[in-house]
């Protein structure tokens, strides 16, 4: 939902991954496109049933449309933007499927301490990573403080699909989950050409199914975190999952030598700074995956472990370290680790 800066290179990978081992006479369709202030690709392995790719895309930018028109903080007259406008003496009714993700935001808000909050909105805008201007200088903590009070999860209120609010300046930011929801409505809406096998991308988080051309299972290639150049870290075979991941080393801007992160700790009200340079999360909804892999960088390697083990949650993490790169996983994760 943000305007990404940098190419995702994650994605590249991905690509390259699959190029190699796709055949002429392939019957793959892939289709590719823009939405949410970065890119998708699509690669579908159609089965008994023919489906016609043009149409299909259709279907897709229709689909991912309508998921920007209910959650985007980009665009003013979204059902989101227009909760947030409105003042705490109104309420607005809007879809089935943006009270789902903020249901499901809420739920993630208590299992991760907080981590995850998409009441932030106002403070990754002071720092300057939402639709507004990017800072000129360092928010002094009063201006913290400020917006930090705009904050709460317990100011949303939800009676079915009408959102109402306890606190006028109120602003929710769905960025952190949304992308994730926008794959799985993808990929429920490619289920119903009951397909061979498919991959859903959208800004890097993915969703699969079912085999390749060759009938081969998907095989993913998790990217060393590092500024310039693309590495492979780790290749992954998630069955019918999906992947999320959250990094830090591409979406930040510099200030006198000092980087800030577009995450912000919910918590203190500032960026986040640690050594946690990557975080992958395996869960069959992407838009759960989503908003964990957000909330595991902003909880840091330790507790983003606990959690993992406490909630039994696929998680591979790349500490930064002075001399190379290490790496962490979960005891659920390690299943899907492929030997090359
Ligand atoms: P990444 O893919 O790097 O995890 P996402 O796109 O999933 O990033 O989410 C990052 C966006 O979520 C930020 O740009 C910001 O709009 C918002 N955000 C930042 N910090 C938090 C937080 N602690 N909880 C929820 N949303 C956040
Ligand atoms: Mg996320």
């Amino acid at each position: 939902m943000k305007m990404r800066v940098l190419t995702n290179w994650f994605v590249l990978v991905v690509f390259a991954f699959l190029l190699s081992a796709c055949s002429q006479e392939s019957k793959v369709i892939a289709l590719s496109g823009n939405t949410m202030g970065t890119t998708y690709h699509i690669k579908i392995m159609p089965g008994k049933k023919a489906i016609d790719g043009k149409a299909l895309q259709v279907r897709i930018d229709k689909a991912l449309e309508a998921v920007n028109d209910q959650m985007s903080t980009y665009r003013p007259d979204s059902e989101l933007s227009r909760f947030n406008q409105m003042s705490s003496h109104n309420t607005i009714n809007v879809s089935p499927d943006t009270v789902k993700v903020i249901n499901e935001a809420i739920k993630l808000y208590k299992i991760t301490d907080g981590a995850l909050d998409i009441t932030v909105g106002p403070l990754v805008n002071l720092w300057g990573f939402g639709p507004d201007k990017r800072p000129v200088t360092e928010p002094t903590q009063a201006e913290i403080d400020k917006q930090k009070a705009r904050t709460g999860i317990q100011y949303i209120q939800i009676d079915g699909t009408r959102l109402g609010k306890t606190h006028d300046d109120l602003y929710v930011d769905l960025s952190s989950i949304a992308k994730g929801f926008g794959v799985d409505k993808v990929a429920a809406l490619l289920d119903e050409y009951q397909p061979q096998g498919y991959l859903v991308e959208v800004g890097g988080e993915i969703r699969l199914k079912g085999t390749k051309d060759d009938h081969q299972a998907w095989r993913i290639a998790v990217e060393q975190p590092s500024e310039e150049g693309v590495a492979v870290q780790q290749v992954i075979t998630p069955g019918d999952m999906s992947m999320a991941t959250s990094g830090d080393y591409r979406n930040y801007y510099e200030e006198d030598g000092q980087q800030f992160s577009h995450l912000i700790d919910p918590r203190t009200g500032y960026p986040i700074k640690h050594r946690l340079a990557s975080v992958t999360v395996l869960n069959k909804d992407c838009m759960v995956a989503d908003g964990y892999a957000t909330a595991m960088m902003v909880l840091g390697t330790k507790a983003a472990l606990a959690l993992a083990k406490r909630e039994n949650l696929a998680i591979m993490l790349i500490e930064k370290r002075d001399d190379g790169f290490k790496v962490f996983y979960s005891d659920a994760f390690k299943p899907y680790v492929s030997v090359k």
